[in-house]
This record gives structure tokens, sequence and C-alpha cells, in this order.
């Protein structure tokens, strides 16, 4: 508090490119706010005005902002120094619990989603010995260079990002989500050059869409049949659908898992669990290399285990879940143009497309009305609901998102819905 937005703003703009760090936190209008301070499902900006979050952090608040528990573990941890270089118990024991939901395994902490997704497309084109990577349109796997590819007019990809050499793009194969047979006739053509496939079993980063189970049989199929190994990117959906993630719902296991978000608790993390035999070719062990001053970071570690803790009590998965349905549910009485429009959810996570169901793949998310979807998000902000800036984005209930939330969020729903 004590300087004005205006003028924060004119500093982050002249400071920070685009006046953020992440791309996305510019989309938000009439413009970004700044934040004095979150607590449970609220953000109080620096002009003082309280929003209902929906956003929480991109995904890895499902207990709400400043849990009283996790801040504990953080003021513990804090004590008793933040950075050692070296291991610590509540590491081991984390990656106990993770390994018991997506093990048995290893696990390799490090400091971000988009770096364990990286490590892991790395580790198993260690693994297989082989060059080409399978992904699909509109999964979003972080931002390194080797993930970073979308669809050509041939198979292969060209980058998504300047500054990705074409090289890169060139060795990733872009499917379309949720097209069993693309994914059939082109693991028949090229399965036996394909180091993986890796895939968002439900995806995130195009608004809300989950793969249908009989797509994921096929991934684990495909993979398995060309000896490929199978990614899932359970960054978002990790101990979000329930403590085993979206491979627990679907009963599908990959070879290899990416987390991220909530293992973390609110700070920086990033993790790939599989099993020892594979995880045993990172380095120091095998020729597969991956470091970092902040791997498995004490901090994020007693979040996160703090965080995994609460979650194994099951009741913040009831309470997300319920908010979730209340506003989903209202979003699918709405109207656009006398139609129907899609709503997407899955556990705590959803999203509304401004056009008519069904949305299936990044083409069909594509094809809803994004101007009316900013105008409602425009609208919604301007009531104090903090709602995805964006199509593509996603709508994460917490376990702090009460009655009162709720009811508040469906009330400006109602005002805000676009005419
Ligand atoms: N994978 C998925 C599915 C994501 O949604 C994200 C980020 O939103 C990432 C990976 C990258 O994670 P991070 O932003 O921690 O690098």
């Amino acid at each position: 508090m004590g300087v004005s937005s205006d003028r924060l703003r004119e500093d982050a703009a002249r400071l920070l490119p685009g006046g953020v760090s992440s791309p996305i936190r510019a989309s938000v209008r009439p413009c970004p706010f700044f934040v004095d301070r979150a607590l449970g499902a609220r953000i109080w900006t620096t002009d003082g005005a309280e929003l209902v979050d929906w956003v929480m952090g991109y995904g890895p608040n499902l207990l709400g902002h400043a849990n009283d528990r996790v801040r504990l573990a953080v003021v513990e941890q804090v004590e008793r120094g933040w950075l050692y270089g070296a291991p610590t118990r509540t590491e081991v024991e984390l990656a106990g619990k993770i390994s018991t939901y997506y093990g048995p395994g290893k696990v390799r902490f490090v400091n971000s989603g988009g770096e364990a997704a990286m490590t892991a497309v790395r580790l198993a084109r260690g693994a297989t010995r082989r060059r080409l990577l399978v992904k699909f349109d509109g999964c979003y796997h972080g931002a390194s260079d080797v993930l970073l590819s979308r669809r050509g007019d041939g198979a292969l990809g060209i980058p998504s990002s300047a500054g990705v050499p074409e090289e890169f793009a060139g060795s990733t194969i872009v499917l379309r989500y949720n097209d069993v047979d693309e994914l059939h006739r082109i693991m028949k053509k090229f399965g036996d050059q394909v180091a993986a496939v890796i895939v968002e079993p439900v995806g995130a980063n195009m608004g809300v869409v989950p793969a249908s189970s009989d797509f994921l049989s096929a991934a684990k199929e495909e993979a398995e049949g060309s000896g490929a190994l199978l990614i899932f990117d359970e960054v978002v959906t990790g101990f979000r659908l329930g403590l085993r993630g979206a491979q627990g719902l679907y009963g599908i296991k990959p070879d290899l898992t990416v987390l991220g978000k909530i293992i973390g608790g609110g700070f920086p993390v990033g993790a790939l669990v599989g099993r020892s035999e594979l995880m045993d070719l990172l380095a120091p062990l095998g020729p597969v290399y991956n470091a970092g001053t902040f791997n498995g970071h004490p901090v994020s570690m007693a979040a996160g285990l703090a965080t995994l803790r609460i979650l194994e009590e099951g009741w913040p998965y009831f309470r997300a879940e319920r908010a979730a349905k209340a506003v989903s549910e209202e979003l699918s009485r709405m109207r656009l143009n006398g139609g129907e429009v899609a709503v997407n959810v899955i556990g705590s996570m959803f999203q509304v497309f401004m056009r008519k169901p069904p949305v299936v793949d990044a083409d069909s998310a594509r094809g809803s009305d994004s101007s009316a979807y900013m105008k409602f998000h425009e609208a919604l902000m301007r009531k104090g609901v903090f709602s995805p800036p964006s199509q593509m984005e996603t709508w994460f209930a917490s376990s702090a998102h009460g009655d009162e939330e709720v009811s508040r969020t469906i009330e400006e729903i109602r005002k805000a819905w676009p005419s």
C-alpha cells in the first residue's frame, strides 16, 4: 500500500517487459492489478479492492491462499535456514509421498513444471536413444526449447516461439488431441523413431479439455508397442484430480510423470517420477544430465509436504469440487446468441467456452468467441471476481471457496454475462 497502482503500472512498464514477469498476467482486463495480500479464496489489490480469486496462482493453491498449516511449515523451515546445498529429511519424505501415489519408483525435484517436462524428454531420449517426440496441439509443457513447437503442414512441428531452432521443433511431431486415428497412423509410420509421447491427460491450457479414455489408452498402447516412453504431464492435474491425479482417475499408468504446482504448496517446484531403472539414468548415477542449485529447495519441500498431508485428509477435494460444480453449473445455464455454451468441468477445474459444445481439442477451443470471453472476464473483474484472463486458461477452485464466495460469484456471473 502507499503507492498508487497507476504509478506501479508505469514503473512496471518501464522495468519489466510488458509490465509483468510472465505473459498471461498482462492479459488481465481492464488492466493488470497489483496484489497487496491474499487469504483463503480472496485477494486484496493495492487499490484496496477485494477479489474472489478463481485463478489461484494458476493452479497451485488448491488449499487457498496462505493456508495456516502450510504457512507454519514454511515458517518453521525458514527458522532453520532455507538453502543448504545438501539433502534434507523433508525432501525424502515428500519423495516418499509422491512415489506412493505416482510410483513405485524415484523422484527428481527441479524448480518448475517446465524444467521437469524438459528433463523428462531428455531422460526419454537418453533411455531410448531415439530422437523424435510426439506431443499434442493445445497441450503446454512449459517454456523450454524442446517443447515450444506447434502443428505444421507436415508431420513435423514448427517453432511456436521466435528463438527456438527449427531442428528442435523438427524433432517433434504435433498431433491433434483426442484423435485416436491420427495417433495410430503417425505411430505406425514413425513409431520406431519415437523416444516419447508426452500428453496432458486433461488439457488445462486450451481451457479445460479432458482426454477420452480411448485416446489415453491408445497413447499407452502405441508407446508400449513401439518402445517409446509415455509421459503424462500432470503439472496441473497431479494431486488436483485426487491424490493419484489424472492417472488414478483414468486407471492408466505412464512410464514417467511430470509434476509441479501443488507439490510445492505455492512455492517454486517441479518433479519427475518414474520406475527406478529409468530414473537411475539421471546424474549422478547415469549419463542423462540434470542439476540445480535450488533443486529440492527446503521451503518448497516443506510447503509441499504440508500441503500433501492436508490433501490426504480428503476434505479439501470435497470442498473444492463442490465449489467448482456450483459455479460451472451456473455457467452451463448461460446462453450465447440464444444457444447453449460449452462448459468443460472435471474435479475442481472448469472453463466456459463461448461457443456451442463440444470442445474436445485445441481447434474447437480456438473456435470459441474469445472477445466475448474477454468482455465477460473484464465485467467480472469490475465486480470483484478474478476469472482467468483467457479462454485458454482454467478456473481453479480451492478448498477455501465457501458458500459466500460461490454465491457472490454466481450473482456476478449473471450480471457480467455478455448479452
Ligand atoms: N505443464 C503444464 C500442463 C502446465 O500447465 C504448465 C504451466 O502452467 C507447465 C507444464 C509449466 O510449469 P511451470 O510454469 O512451473 O514451468
